[in-house]
C-alpha cells in the first residue's frame, strides 16, 4: 500500500530515501550544477521536520567498482549545507548498520555510491570479453542472487522507504524498485517524484485539447516509440530537429547532407500514414537553415526543407517553420516538448530551439499546460531563463522518454503495487 509523504508520521522513524545526486563534477571534484541535489531538498527536509532521521542513498556516474572519482563524499559538504544539518557519511553502503543505529531524529546519513556494488544494477561485472553465453548466464544468475542480500541490508536500515529519484525511475535497480517490497505499508514517493508523475498524467491521461507534441532531437530511432505513443494522444505533432530529415527524405524530399536514417524511412512513412488515419496533423519543417559545415563559422542559408542542396546540411528550423509551429502551439491547451529542433549547442544554430522555448512560455501565460521533458530541451528553457515560465520542467531524460512512450516505470510501479 502506497503512503503519502504529506500525511506520513515520520516522528522517531528512520527513512531511507533514494535520491538522484548524480551531479556533474569538475576535475577538482567540485559540483558544477547542483540542480538535482536541490530538487530533492523538499523531501529530505520534510522527513527531518517531521521528527524523522534520514538515510540518503544515490548513485554517481557509472563506476565499475569502488572508484575515488565517483565517491559521494565529494558532495557531502554541499548536501549538508543545503539541508542545514551536518550529514554523516557511510563509506560502504552495505556496512552502515552501526552508523544507522546511532541516528537520532533530525540527523542524516549519506551512503556511499550504490553503484560501487554490481548488485545495485544487478548486472555482472568483470566478465572476460570472450566469455561464453553459458559464463554470461552464470555470472548474471550469481549477481541476481547476491542482489537479494544487498537489497535486504539496505532495507534493514529503515522503517520507511521514499523514492524521490525520478532520473532512475525507469531502472529496476535494487534501490529504485526492488527495495520497495520490504516496506509494504511504509513506502511512498517524494515530492519530486510526485511532481513528475502528476506532470506525466497531465499529458498522458488528463490532457486538455488541442494537445500538441513537439518532438525533436537527432534520430528517429531513439524517439520512434514516443512518436507512436503520441499518435494515440495528440491533435498535432510537430517533428523537428535532425529526425525531421528522415521524414522529408522518405516523402521524396532532397535533404542534401542532412542527418537521416535510411532504414527508418519505412517507419517514418508508417507514422505519416497512421497520423492521417487518426486525424493527427503532422507539421514537418517547411524551411531549414542549412550550413556547409557543422561549425560555428560555417556559411549558412535558408532553403525549403525538401530542397536542400548537396554539400549542405540542415542545422536549424527556418523562420517560416517557426511561424507555422508557433501558431499551432498558441492554439493548444496542452503542449509537450521533447528534443531540440536544431543543433542548439552551437549558438548560430540555436535560434529555432530558443524560439520554441519562448513560444511555450507564451502559451503557458495564455493558460496552456506545458511540459518540457528531456535533457536538451530542458537546457534550452533554462538557458533562456524560461524554466519557471512553463508549467513543468522534468528532471529525468530517459525516465521521461520511457514514460511518454506509455511504459510503466519500475520505480513508480514498485511504490504503487
Ligand atoms: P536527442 O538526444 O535525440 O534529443 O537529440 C539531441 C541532439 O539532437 C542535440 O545534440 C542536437 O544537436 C541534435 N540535433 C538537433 N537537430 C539536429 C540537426 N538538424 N542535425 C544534427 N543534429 C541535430
Amino acid at each position: 500500500m502506497q503512503c503519502s509523504i504529506d500525511s506520513y508520521d515520520f516522528s522517531g522513524k528512520k527513512a531511507i530515501v533514494r535520491v538522484d545526486f548524480n551531479v556533474p563534477l569538475n576535475d577538482k571534484f567540485e559540483i558544477t550544477d547542483d540542480t538535482r541535489i536541490r530538487a530533492a531538498m523538499p523531501t529530505l527536509k520534510k522527513v527531518l521536520a517531521g521528527g524523522g532521521s534520514l538515510i540518503i542513498m544515490s548513485h554517481l556516474g557509472r563506476p565499475k567498482g569502488v572508484t575515488e572519482k565517483f565517491s559521494l563524499k565529494h558532495i557531502l559538504a554541499h548536501v549538508s549545507e543545503l539541508l542545514g544539518v551536518q550529514v554523516a557519511f557511510a563509506e560502504d553502503c552495505q556496512k552502515a548498520a552501526a552508523q544507522v543505529a546511532e541516528l537520532k531524529p533530525g540527523q542524516a546519513l549519506l551512503l556511499e555510491n550504490l553503484r560501487f556494488y554490481a548488485e545495485e544494477e544487478g548486472k555482472p561485472r568483470g566478465l572476460a570479453e570472450d566469455a561464453t553465453d553459458e559464463e554470461k548466464k552464470a555470472a548474471k544468475a550469481a549477481v541476481k542472487e547476491s542482489q537479494k542480500e544487498f537489497v535486504k541490508t539496505l532495507a534493514s536500515y529503515a522503517d520507511c522507504y521514499i523514492n524521490d529519484a525520478f532520473g532512475t525511475a525507469h531502472r529496476a535497480h535494487a534501490s529504485t524498485a526492488l527495495i520497495a517490497k520490504y516496506f509494504p505499508n511504509d513506502k511512498m514517493f517524494g515530492y519530486l517524484m510526485e511532481g513528475e508523475i502528476k506532470a506525466i498524467d497531465n499529458v498522458l491521461k488528463n490532457a486538455s485539447h488541442p494537445f500538441t507534441a513537439i518532438i525533436g532531437g537527432s534520430k528517429v530511432s531513439s524517439k520512434l516509440a514516443v512518436l507512436e505513443s503520441m499518435l494515440e494522444r495528440v491533435d498535432n505533432l510537430i517533428i523537428g530537429g535532425g529526425m525531421g530529415y528522415t521524414f522529408l527524405k522518405a516523402q521524396g524530399g532532397h535533404i542534401g547532407n542532412s542527418l537521416h536514417e535510411d532504414d527508418l524511412m519505412p517507419a517514418a512513412l508508417d507514422i505519416l500514414a497512421k497520423a492521417k488515419e487518426k486525424g493527427v496533423n503532422i507539421y514537418l519543417s517547411v524551411q531549414t537553415l542549412v550550413a556547409d559545415d557543422f561549425s560555428a563559422d560555417a556559411h549558412t542559408q535558408l532553403v525549403p526543407s525538401n530542397e536542400i542542396p548537396d554539400g549542405w546540411e540542415g542545422v536549424d528550423a527556418g523562420q517560416k517553420s517557426l511561424d507555422i509551429w508557433k501558431e499551432v502551439i498558441m492554439n493548444s491547451k496542452t503542449v509537450l516538448w521533447n528534443g531540440p529542433v536544431g543543433v542548439f549547442e552551437i549558438p548560430a544554430f540555436a535560434k529555432g530551439t530558443l524560439q520554441i522555448a519562448r513560444d511555450l512560455a507564451e502559451a503557458t501565460e495564455k493558460g496552456a499546460y506545458t511540459l518540457v521533458g528531456g535533457g536538451d530541451s530542458v537546457a534550452a528553457v533554462t538557458q533562456m531563463g524560461f524554466a519557471d515560465k512553463v508549467s513543468y520542467v522534468s528532471t529525468g531524460g530517459g525516465a521521461m522518454l520511457e514514460a511518454l512512450e506509455g511504459k510503466e516505470l519500475p520505480g513508480i510501479a514498485a511504490i504503487k503495487e
